[in-house]
């Protein structure tokens, strides 16, 4: 499967690593941060996660929890990323986060270059771009917005073609009654069903004995889960 993505993204007479040492150094992202935590969503909640918090947002959620994040504290470029989290040695596990990551293009040469140094990618996004260039080596957790962000119209419904049914996730934040039905409405309209799909309550604003109840009440085939990360360090501590 590697050397398959290998021989596609590289253009003839060119080896893989000519074209990822061009590319990684040229061009710079815009960050936020760059840390070591513990993934606290998705199905890899748990395990010890090197996030590169890409900066800027195409958004403006109500409850976004993350708006130091759209402003740009520093800028690297792919290689100096790389670099800077090699420090972590054994850890292979990187989530690429925002603000919105999808809206520097320059991320396609950190996807590769974390790709070649053998890097688990897991990408956030917030379902507004589209998702056909990511390539299938990086896992994508896709959000799709309720009303309760005040952007239930984003979702870029062309996206459901390029969501994997068995590596990536779609995940629905759920601030109350409204968002769940809502979030209950749009899986059955589009038959959702058939992908990994993720429940999060809005911590301090939605109960999760209230979320659990009413998944179980409608046996819904959904995965509920807990921001852990929030439960582990205060809720509003940052680079957690
Ligand atoms: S998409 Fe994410 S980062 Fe952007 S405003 Fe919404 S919650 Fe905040």
């Amino acid at each position: 499967m590697k050397e398959k993505i290998k021989e596609d993204d590289r253009s003839e007479g060119q080896t893989l690593e000519d074209l990822v040492f061009f590319v990684a150094g040229k061009f710079m992202l815009k960050l936020s941060e760059i840390y070591l935590s513990i993934q606290g969503e998705s199905t890899f909640t748990g395990l010890p996660c090197i996030f590169i918090r890409l900066s800027g947002c195409n958004l403006r959620c109500k409850y976004c929890d993350t708006k130091y994040s759209y402003e740009t504290k520093f800028e690297k470029s792919s290689k100096d990323i790389l670099k800077e989290i090699q420090q972590y040695k054994l850890i292979k596990l990187v989530e690429i986060t925002g603000g919105e990551p999808l809206i520097q293009s320059e991320i396609y040469e950190l996807f590769l270059i974390l790709y070649d140094n053998n890097y688990k990618i897991l990408l956030e996004t917030n379902g507004t771009i589209n998702l056909k260039k990511v390539p299938k080596y990086v896992t994508k957790i896709v959000d799709i917005k309720c009303p309760g962000s005040g952007f239930e119209n984003s979702f870029l419904m062309e996206n459901l073609k390029h969501i994997s049914l068995q590596e990536d996730e779609i995940k629905f934040v759920i601030l109350d009654r409204q968002d769940y039905d809502w979030a209950k409405v749009f899986i059955k309209k589009h038959d959702l069903q058939k992908y990994i799909i993720l429940f999060s309550p809005i911590l301090e604003k939605l109960e999760p004995q209230k979320l659990a109840k009413w998944i179980t009440n409608d046996k819904l085939q959904v995965r509920m889960q807990l921001q852990m990360h929030k439960y582990i360090w205060k809720s509003d501590q940052r680079r957690v």
